[in-house]
């Protein structure tokens, strides 16, 4: 079973990669696919280019086993629809289970993605969330987590697609946006994200000019 994730990481930081490992040992996932959007659909262009955003995740899980990068949004090009990725991967994995990997907040904006049902035709989706996290009570996610939902992770390997499943993660309500608003104001960023990561972002000189709101 492997699981896909999928980010602008501009830059990546721990918010990403705790939960991630949290929830690569909590489902016993073979591997995890990093996959960096080339243009995000839900927002403005990433400050970094997609090779510093590239560059930046690759220090970032270098010596994290399991963890690996895929690329095919970014050779794609144009915007980065999931359910596009997703196609391409069923066709290449078969039957294998695949679990999409989103935060609560993603999860529950999930109806404003490209042709949405089709996700959880295409792949399991795994919820990080915080323990206690409140669920809509009404409407599509409802229903969603209502028809779908499972608490035993052996049904997502019954399974290669379709079911729910939330996972507790430690969250570190660290933002993308936060870090480049600090760097753009001169703070240090250390603690925040890989040291290699933020050594990188000192050296490419970058967000230096991020407007801050
Ligand atoms: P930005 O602030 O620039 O919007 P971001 O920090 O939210 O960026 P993205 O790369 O846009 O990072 O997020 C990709 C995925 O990471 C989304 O599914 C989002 O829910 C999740 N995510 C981002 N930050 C956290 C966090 N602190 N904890 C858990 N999940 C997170």
């Amino acid at each position: 079973m492997i699981a896909v994730f999928g980010g602008t990481f501009d830059p990546v930081h721990y918010g990403h990669l705790r939960p991630l490992l949290e929830v690569k040992q909590a489902l016993g996932l073979d591997e995890v696919r990093l996959m960096p959007c080339f243009m995000p659909p839900h927002r403005d262009v990433p400050g970094a280019t997609p090779k510093q955003r590239l560059k930046m995740l690759q220090l970032a899980i270098e010596e994290v086993p399991g963890f690996v990068i895929d690329q095919r949004e970014l050779q794609r090009g144009g915007p980065s629809y999931m359910v596009d990725t997703l196609q391409s991967l069923r066709d290449e994995l078969g039957k294998t289970p695949i679990c999409l990997i989103m935060g609560l907040d993603a999860f529950l904006g999930i109806e404003s993605w490209h042709q949405w049902p089709r996700l959880y035709e295409l792949s399991h989706i795994v919820v990080a969330q915080r323990p206690g996290s409140k669920l809509p009570q009404q409407g599509a996610v409802a229903n969603l987590v209502e028809n779908a939902r499972v608490e035993d992770v052996s049904m997502l390997r019954q399974h290669a697609a379709g079911r729910v499943y939330f996972q507790s993660v430690t969250q570190l309500d660290i933002s993308a946006t936060a870090i480049r608003e600090q760097i753009a104001c001169g703070q240090d960023v250390r603690f925040l994200m890989p040291d290699s990561v933020r050594r990188y972002i000192e050296t490419e000189d970058l967000y230096k000019t991020e407007r801050v709101r």
